[in-house]
């Protein structure tokens, strides 16, 4: 059986593709090896049969044993390990949820129902390695997939509302850590209905001002009953490195711009971190480059793939069905408020939330690696080493 190392399963991504991993019987066809940077040695995850003790995710000899690694560590590790691993001779698959190499040229970003071809390619070519795309980029893409398949988009803005999960594990504790300890700031009051509720909100703002939060992982501000209008790092220019992404990857994952000979696609974006526990939302500003009747608009969204669901655009539906709550967990990406905007027929609203842990990070990993065990792409038995396979990614 193939040799595939896992590395990060411990986190928010990687334990949500174990569970899919376990829930599409992948471990029955690969001989997995679970890494760690800090528990090696500790028993792995339940995958149904016996597995060996955690192996240390720094040793680069057993992590070149692997045909394939799939790390879900995140960029740092990315950054430290990857270069030592291919200097070292290892030419297996890297497939990673980290942003270091999205932009490499010997790179593909995958979001195989959308860019299938570009993946197909690659591996002709190759490529070795496979990296999964910012979680927004690849539910933005799931849902507007028709619209570009069928070119149908002149530009785009997406107005983003992010789930604490999107920052992983350390970030959703934060977040209910706060919620509780302004909870209980004010419990006494909320047990008495005639309390006064300015006195509530008054408490509720001193306790998220006075320092006293934990705050680690959002920046040194609180999130709990608070948004954050900026996510990833600060380009210098007015630009988050979050809404950079929306533009390039986007592009990338959709073979556009100068490396693929087609004009990009302009998609600009402002990222904001609400306090949902997990999904990321969109408000989508489409201009379309011809005017296409709502129906037939609806029509193209819906059929584009098997997992995008158009949600009528109806007040019950939106909040029943447009939520993080009514998503979570769901392979379904749901695509609604569906309407022309006043500014013109060819001026498309819409609103799309999709859970960022499937889609937006496992999902494509997971079925990357699918795709290069069904494409007889991997030697069996243990991992090979030899020459840097490294060419360029075309058209
Ligand atoms: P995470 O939850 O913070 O986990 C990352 C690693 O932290 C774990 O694999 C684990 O590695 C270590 N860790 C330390 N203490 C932990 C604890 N108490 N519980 C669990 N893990 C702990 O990060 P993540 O959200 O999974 O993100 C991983 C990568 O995917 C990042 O590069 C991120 O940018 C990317 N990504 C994330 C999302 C998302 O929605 N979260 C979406 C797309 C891409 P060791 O076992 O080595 O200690």
């Amino acid at each position: 059986m193939t040799t595939v190392g896992l590395i990060g399963w411990r986190g928010m991504v990687g334990s949500v593709l174990i569970e899919r991993m376990r829930a599409e019987c992948d471990f029955d066809l690969v001989e997995p090896t679970f890494f760690s940077t800090s528990k090696a040695g500790s028993k792995g995850p339940a995958i149904g049969r016996e597995v060996p003790p955690v192996a240390d995710a720094h040793d680069l000899k057993a992590l070149a044993a692997n045909a394939v690694l799939v790390s879900c560590q995140g960029s740092d590790y990315t950054s430290e390990v990857y270069p030592k691993l291919r200097a070292s001779g290892w030419d297996g698959y890297w497939i990673d949820a980290a942003k270091t190499l999205r932009m490499n040229d010997d790179a593909v970003i995958v979001l195989d129902p959308v860019n299938r071809p570009l993946i197909d390619n690659a591996l002709a070519k190759g490529i070795k390695n496979y990296i999964g795309s910012n979680c927004t980029v690849s539910c933005m893409l799931m849902g507007m997939h028709g619209l570009f398949e069928r070119d149908l988009v002149e530009w785009m803005t997406c107005m983003t509302y992010q789930a604490a999960s999107g920052g992983g594990a350390q970030h959703m504790r934060e977040l209910l850590t706060q919620f509780g300890l302004i909870n209980a700031e004010v419990r006494n009051l909320l047990a008495d209905p005639a309390s006064a509720i300015l006195e509530i909100d008054r408490r509720v703002l001193a306790k998220q001002t006075d320092g006293t939060l934990p705050m680690e992982q959002f920046g040194g501000v609180p999130l709990a009953g608070n948004l954050i209008p900026w996510i990833d790092n600060d380009l210098g220019n007015g630009v988050s490195l979050e809404e950079w992404k929306g533009g390039a990857e986007s592009n990338k994952i959709l073979g556009r711009g100068a490396d693929y000979g087609a004009p990009a696609t302009p998609i600009d974006s402002l990222c904001v971190r609400i306090g949902a526990m997990r999904c990321h939302s969109q408000a989508l500003t489409i201009k379309l480059k011809r005017d296409v009747p709502l129906d037939e608009v609806a029509r193209i969204i819906a059929s584009a793939n098997e997992w995008v669901r158009v949600v009528p655009n109806d007040r019950e539906s939106s909040i029943r069905e447009l939520t993080p709550a009514a998503v979570t967990g769901r392979m379904q990406i749901a695509v609604g408020r569906l309407r022309k905007l006043s500014m013109g027929s060819e001026y498309l609203a819409a609103f799309t939330v999709g859970d960022q842990l499937l889609w937006g990070a496992a999902e494509p990993l997971r079925r990357m690696l699918r795709i290069l065990l069904e494409a007889g792409m991997l030697s069996r038995g243990k991992g090979r080493t030899g020459k840097r396979g490294a060419a360029a990614v075309g058209a």
